[in-house]
């Protein structure tokens, strides 16, 4: 749940278990470039855009809703597919309210507000004041308004969930909210789950699922939106057990950023909260963090939620969720941990991690080094030119290759074009059918990242696309890991 800000934290001050080799931030316009980038091929854009769009709100194209998929899949492969101890659930985002003031959201869940009186009239966190300063190139401590530098009023706090009415008398008794987080709908189903899968501590209950909040200073593209999908678990444990499975955590969720995504070790940390910035259930929290081009932000949250959130849904709903331990016969109220990531936000890390630029024979290459298990497509089959007797090859060849593999058949425009549109894109390999492979049944396959070429007989063709993409794991698997 959000915690008061204050301010990025400079990279020396951090608790770690990431690698910690110096990070070198990529320059500030790579995001502008990036986000140009995905609008142009599909990723993501404004939602609703042919109105005049709609604030911190956006929508995936096929490339974006492809790329998603993916990373889902890869969450939930590691925290409940490969797991024999953690259950998935899928609860409703409209609850009983009575969820929301047990769990505190309806009392703290706010950010405090300040209004620019000046110029500007605009709205700002005012716990955000120092950053917003920074990124618009001013020193964090200078007075007013961050945009035109005009007064600013006393801070407000704002609650950050939207509501609406159940039914169709809009009265106070039918208030309901959009859920800010997807943690309570698992709290107060953990009794169900024990009972209906026989479950014994200690374990998880996974949920990938949207959230929703009023945030009142979205920034940077789909890093901070009003409606966000949240990747996350709740791992009910022994109290006294809850630090070591912490640990645990935050070490297998550094884990899955770099080895199962590729996203560089170099440019995460695991950065531990002290006392004063945690949440008012935890005992311990770590955030799970990116240097972006603006600076180092949260990714996931490992937190430490103690018995708070059962023993006050206990209160509040006058249900028992305690345990029974069989095999002590103890009876217990559950300590929790919680890794808390976001698919939006990870989906961004991702891109921004994956551009690069560079020179190629005097012209310049962009390229995505997307994961292979992360980028949109995997194999593109490309016919050297759209002559029927090529098309029909290709053709065939990408419906063979897409019982195995994320295959696009892509047959317009120039050879050198479409290459740099999959680089563009990410797509690790490239296979193209020419004249030659009419007589030799043999194609190229082009690889992205070396950009090297190999001629395999169409007859080994999956076998070789196998191959090559397990090298190219291993090759993201190092650059991570650098
Ligand atoms: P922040 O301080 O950045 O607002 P938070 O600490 O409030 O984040 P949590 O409540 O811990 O975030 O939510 C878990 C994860 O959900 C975050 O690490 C982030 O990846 C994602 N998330 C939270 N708010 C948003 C948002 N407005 N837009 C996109 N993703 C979000």
């Amino acid at each position: 749940m959000r915690r008061p800000r204050r301010g990025a934290v400079p990279p020396t001050a951090a608790g770690t278990l990431a690698a910690m080799s110096e990070p070198v931030p990529s320059t500030p316009d790579v995001l502008e470039k990036l986000v140009s980038l995905c609008k142009q091929r599909g990723f993501f854009f404004g939602s609703s855009e042919i109105y005049g769009g709609i604030n911190a709100l956006y929508d995936y194209g096929p490339l974006g809703a492809r790329m998603r998929r993916n990373v889902r899949n890869l969450w939930w492969r590691a925290m409940v597919e490969s797991r024999d101890d953690v259950e998935p659930i899928e609860t409703s985002i409209i609850m009983n309210p009575q969820v929301w003031v047990a769990s505190g959201h309806v009392a703290t869940f706010s950010d405090p507000l300040v209004d620019c009186t000046g110029t500007c009239r605009k709205r700002w966190r005012a716990d955000h004041l120092g950053d917003l300063r920074r990124e618009r190139g001013k020193p964090e401590d200078a007075p007013g308004c961050p945009e035109c530098g005009g007064p600013l009023t006393k801070a407000r706090q704002f609650n950050l969930m939207f509501r609406t009415h159940l039914g169709p008398v809009a009265d106070d008794a039918a208030q309901v909210y959009l859920r800010p987080e997807t943690a309570q709908g698992m709290f107060v189903n953990f009794a169900t789950v024990v009972q209906a899968m026989r479950r014994r501590l200690p374990f998880g209950l996974a949920q990938l699922c949207k959230s929703f909040r009023n945030e009142i200073s979205p920034s940077n593209s789909i890093f901070r939106t009003r409606e966000f999908e949240q990747m996350e678990m709740e791992f009910f444990c022994k109290p006294g057990t809850d630090v070591e499975w912490h640990d645990y955590w935050c070490t297998e969720r550094m884990r899955w950023w770099t080895e199962d995504c590729g996203v560089r070790g170099s440019r995460l940390r695991l950065r531990v909260h002290d006392k004063e910035e945690l949440s008012h259930y935890s005992t311990a929290t770590s955030d799970v963090e990116y240097l972006f081009p603006w600076g180092w932000g949260e990714l996931e949250g490992v937190a430490d939620r103690t018995d708070f959130d059962l023993r006050s849904h206990m209160k509040h709903s006058g249900r028992d969720l305690s345990y029974f331990d069989t095999e002590t016969t103890e009876r217990y109220v559950p300590f929790v941990i919680e890794p808390a990531a976001g698919l939006d936000r990870g989906c961004l890390t991702m891109l921004v991690d994956a551009y690069d630029e560079e020179e190629v024979r005097g012209e310049k290459r962009v390229v995505l080094r997307l994961h292979p298990d992360v980028a949109p497509w995997q194999v593109a089959v490309l016919p050297l030119s759209k002559k029927p007797q090529l098309t029909e090859v290709s053709r065939a060849l990408a419906a063979r290759l897409r019982t195995r593999f994320r295959t696009e058949h892509d047959e317009t425009q120039s050879i050198g074009r479409r290459y740099r549109r999959q680089d563009e894109i990410g797509t690790p390999l490239a296979v193209t059918v020419d004249f030659d492979s009419l007589e030799d049944n043999a194609v190229t396959i082009r690889e992205r990242d070396g950009m090297t070429q190999v001629r395999v007989p169409i007859e080994q063709l999956e076998r070789a696309c196998e191959d090559q993409l397990a090298a190219c794991r291993a090759s993201a698997l190092k650059r991570a890991r650098e």
